[in-house]
């Protein structure tokens, strides 16, 4: 029997990075790693009590440790950083969920140049950018595991969000050549693609929507759940961060390059 055919002892891992997790989905999805004990990074941006008020909590629910690292996710000198002061702080990089990401809603023909380049840089580049830099050591320790937080809008379109959609989309093929590439190394990538989910950034859209009609924010949740997600209702942050905790445990070795929809059914139809 080849060596590759032998299944791989089971390793668990210790150390995570999670980008963008002092708010929304990010933060859930560290409250999640600390809730079983895992040594967390994360950035994003907020005022210091209001990191510190993170990192507590992280602490509170169990972290081992829990650092963040100022860097902002447009600018590959600071996720240089990021990842080498990560790995030098928790002594290693097993779990990296790439999910810092921004939105900008706007017709092709009105959408700024500078907001393109902006949504490309944080919510695709950047996860190439800290993908190539946690690769190394990531094989040297034969163990890693990749988490994209991509969208719905990696597999499928709505109107006036032209960069979203084109960096999610892309973000889903990254996923899946990261996975090929290091297919025999013990190391996984997969996308998850969440629906709506009641975060600051669906917050803002839901504003958008009640002053843009006149409604109320009741109506306007109403409305924006029932054009798209069947379920109609918020996909529930500690649903995403259960299914980040099952792709980084070795019962999930064998899943890699996969796309998964936790959209209440919105890809469906
Ligand atoms: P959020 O606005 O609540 O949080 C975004 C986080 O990213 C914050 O911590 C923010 O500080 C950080 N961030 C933004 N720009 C950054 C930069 N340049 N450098 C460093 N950090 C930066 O948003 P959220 O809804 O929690 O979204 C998180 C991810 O989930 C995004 O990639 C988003 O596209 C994706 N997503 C969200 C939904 C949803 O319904 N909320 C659905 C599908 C996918």
């Amino acid at each position: 029997m080849s060596k590759n055919t032998v299944a791989k002892a089971a390793q668990e891992p210790a150390t995570v990075l999670v980008t963008g997790a002092t708010s929304g989905i990010g933060k859930a999805i560290a409250l999640g790693f600390a809730k079983n004990h895992l040594a967390i990074a994360i950035n994003g941006f907020g005022k210091d009590d209001e990191i510190a008020a993170v990192l507590n909590e992280l602490k509170e629910a169990g972290a081992k440790e829990a650092i963040h690292v100022p860097s902002d996710m447009s600018l590959a000198g600071d996720i240089d950083r990021l990842i080498n002061t990560t790995q030098e702080k928790l002594g290693s990089l097993d779990v990296l969920v790439n999910n810092a990401g921004i939105q900008y809603t706007a017709n092709i023909e009105d959408f700024p140049a500078e907001k393109w380049d902006q949504i490309i840089a944080i919510n695709l580049s950047s996860a190439f950018h800290t993908t190539r830099l946690a690769l190394p050591m990531m094989k040297e320790r034969n163990f890693g595991r990749i988490i994209n937080i991509a969208s719905v809008h990696g597999l499928v379109a709505s109107v006036q969000k032209a960069a979203y959609v084109a960096a999610k989309h892309g973000i889903i093929g990254l996923t899946k050549v990261v996975a090929l590439e290091c297919a025999q190394q013990n190391i996984t990538a997969n996308s998850i693609c969440p629906g709506w989910v009641l975060t600051p950034l669906v917050e803002a859209q839901v504003s958008a929507i009640a002053t843009k009609d006149g409604i109320s924010r009741d109506q306007a949740v109403e409305k924006l759940l029932s054009e798209k997600q069947p379920s109609l209702r918020f996909v529930a942050l500690e649903e995403l961060a259960a299914l980040c905790l099952f792709l980084s445990s070795s019962s999930a070795a064998s899943i890699t390059g996969a796309s998964m929809p936790i959209d209440g059914g919105w890809t469906a139809r």
